[in-house]
């Protein structure tokens, strides 16, 4: 295998690796080079490469059943929406492939909500800086200031709001707005937390207004920032939440949850092949059960902690600054805009960590890791930041 020389699409710059195994909190090449991953298939492998619970699930279920149809229920399909109601505050589930499906379906329910109880309102109120995936609704719904030029005309009905401003969204919210939808922590817009006076006053405006607030905690849930979900942190309950990344801990998978009078599409309305696929119902089933069992959002939050403070002790030597984020979705600002090149150096010392933007890293690793890989992080981060700083 040849990488240089290679049939794949150009979407964007790769190193000239191949990926050929993973364990734990590690990935190895085709030349053996063993990274240490703190990405994570960007917050995807919550319980770190191969599991045994995720790949004996997978092994069990191909054997049995991998496809029914999405016309038939299936049993893993009822017994996964029953442990994600159990555990949340919604009473419905709608399952998809990835995170852009399951926000597309968050959209197509919240206009049906404006058709059915709001004389046709079909506005949707998001945020600068957020992002809710690469389809083209979902891309009209995101606040990327470098998306905006892309792929014109986009779909209409998308208002963009400063992020944590309350009187902004008042000033944008009328008759025709049928929801307000936002990630409670911005993941690839830099890791902006919503402050909880904001998420407050929005709930109660939503709720006066008979808006529909929606949470895409497609990066945030499933333990991530430490609780199960991140609106559990902010004390408010959302009529709508999309899950994906994390909750198939690598096999493509996402969800919407919903509250139980939003259960009003008509037949026919939303659907796809590959809804309900009990394989990848048992990959969610075993993955989301082994999250709630070990309640990992415990230790996602422990490691979170020590890696905040271990940075901080970095932090007047190598000009660190905006040390943030919750549990294991956090992020760090670089002097100079040398994240790109921090990245790169890390990358040669077997360390993987990801750069959304010019002067940000951002850590995304597994709820698994230990302390050990905590201290290995910090070692080559220092080694790397002390050749460049
Ligand atoms: C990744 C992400 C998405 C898109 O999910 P895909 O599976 O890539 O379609 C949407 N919203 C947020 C907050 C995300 O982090």
């Amino acid at each position: 295998m040849n990488v240089a020389k290679n049939n794949i699409l150009y979407v964007t710059d790769r190193e000239p690796v191949i990926m050929s195994k993973g364990k734990d909190m590690y990935l190895w090449d085709t030349n053996g080079k063993k990274y240490l991953d703190f990405i994570a298939g960007w917050a995807v492998n919550s319980l770190g490469h191969c599991p045994p619970v995720l790949v004996d699930a997978l092994i069990h279920q191909a054997e049995r059943l991998i496809n029914a149809s999405p016309a038939f229920y299936n049993d893993k399909m009822l017994e996964f929406a029953d442990l994600l109601v159990k555990n949340s505050c919604f009473q419905r589930v709608f399952f998809t492939s990835t995170g852009a499906e399951a926000n597309e379906s968050a959209i197509k329910l919240a206009r049906k909500y404006g058709q059915v109880s709001k004389r046709g309102a079909y506005k949707i109120i998001t945020f600068e800086h957020s992002f809710h995936g690469r389809t083209l609704a979902t891309m009209s719904a995101t606040g990327k200031q470098n998306w905006k030029p892309l792929f014109e005309p986009k779909v209409p009905g998308f208002i963009h709001v400063p992020f944590n401003d309350i009187d902004a969204v008042k000033a944008s919210l009328d008759g025709e707005t049928c929801a307000v939808m936002l990630e409670p922590i911005q993941g690839e817009g830099g890791v902006n937390e919503a402050n909880p006076d904001f998420i407050k006053a929005l709930a109660g405006l939503c709720k006066e207004t008979k808006t529909l607030l929606i949470f895409d905690e497609i990066q945030t849930g499933l333990g991530r920032t430490g609780k199960f979900f991140s609106y559990q942190s902010y004390d408010c309950e959302p009529d709508i939440m999309t899950l994906g990344k994390g909750i198939g801990g690598g096999y493509p998978l996402a969800a919407m949850l919903a509250k139980d009078e939003l259960n009003i599409f008509s037949k026919g309305e939303q659907g796809g092949t590959y809804t309900n696929q009990p394989l990848g119902m048992a990959a969610g089933l075993a993955v989301t059960g082994e999250i709630i069992k070990r309640k990992l959002w415990k230790n996602a939050e422990k490691m979170g902690n020590l890696i905040k403070s271990e940075l901080a002790t970095l932090a007047s030597r190598f000009r660190l600054s905006s040390i943030r984020g919750q549990g294991l979705l956090l992020a760090f600002n670089v002097p100079d805009e040398k994240a790109t090149e921090l990245m790169k150096k890390c990358f040669q010392n077997g360390l993987l960590i990801n750069s959304p933007e010019p002067s940000m890293i951002r850590l995304i690793p597994a709820l698994t890791i230990k302390e050990e890989h905590v201290k290995k992080l910090m070692g080559i981060l220092e080694k790397c930041m002390k050749e460049m700083f």
